[in-house]
């Protein structure tokens, strides 16, 4: 990682010090949450794109993980903007993560709460501008099983499984099905689907709603596009114009 510093539970700390004790219990059972957030180059000094949305999900995301952040949405706003400035970055992704400290067994009651930020530049996250995809034959963590809405680490080894098989088998990225067999997200993006006029997206349930996928929908309205959420199955590909993903690291690709 190119970047000098972290944030960590309120003070700056060299990256290459933000390490973390082996019996961390996020570590171990997949408890944390995070978020990914980007910022762009403008004219008027590096700009985050939809800060508020997305640390607003990040503190829903650790009450669903029975954490409570002690510090207020704003404030840790503001820790990532001066993290920014800090680190002398103009574009890049920022990482923060909310996690419980030291302690084993599952049920995390007395773990210390941890929350962290680092940033650095990255560019393109699927290096192609057309991408190879394979449905998965892992399907998407059920509803029941998980809290859709909230990325909690752990849903990420559901995500780790369906990208280590479609490489394997020569692909670019995975696209899971959900328990019903119809067609819900990539690991770690979101899928649109165009036909003329009209953008269809799979609708709220298996997947997690983005923050990207929000803004195409407004965007492509504003457009004079006709924006669908709906069951969208394997069957009804061929009848689709183009397709493409989205989500913050991978942002839009085809
Ligand atoms: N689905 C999953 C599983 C993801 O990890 C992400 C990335 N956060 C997305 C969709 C896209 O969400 P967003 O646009 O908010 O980054």
């Amino acid at each position: 990682m190119k970047t000098q510093y972290a944030w960590r539970d309120g003070s700056f700390t060299p990256l290459s010090k933000s390490t973390v004790p082996f019996l961390t219990h996020s570590l171990h059972y997949g408890s944390g949450v995070f978020e990914g957030v980007r910022f762009y180059n403008t004219p008027q000094g590096p700009a985050v794109f939809r800060l508020r949305e997305h640390v607003s999900r990040l503190f829903l995301s650790a009450k669903t993980m029975g954490m409570r952040i002690p510090f207020s949405q704003k404030a840790i706003e503001q820790a990532i903007l001066e993290l920014i400035k800090k680190n002398g970055l103009t574009s890049g992704y920022i990482r923060p993560l909310v996690y419980y400290g030291e302690k084993m067994g599952l049920h995390p009651a007395g773990a210390p709460l941890h929350i962290a930020i680092a940033c650095w530049p990255w560019g393109k996250y699927l290096t192609k501008e057309t991408v190879s995809v394979k449905t998965s034959s892992f399907m998407r963590v059920h509803p029941r099983t998980s809290v859709m809405t909230a990325k909690i680490s752990g849903n990420y080894a559901n995500s780790i499984l369906a990208s280590l098989e479609a490489h394997r088998e020569g692909y670019d990225e995975a696209l899971f099905l959900d328990h019903a067999g119809n067609i819900a997200e990539g690991p770690g993006e979101n899928i649109f689907f165009v036909k003329g006029k009209t953008l269809f997206t799979p609708s709220e349930g298996a997947i997690l709603p983005g923050i990207t996928r929000n803004s195409i929908m407004t965007i492509a309205k504003e457009l004079g596009y006709a924006v669908k959420e709906q069951t969208i199955k394997p069957k009804d590909l061929s009848k689709f114009d183009e397709a493409f993903f989205c989500g913050t690291a991978v942002e839009v690709n085809g």
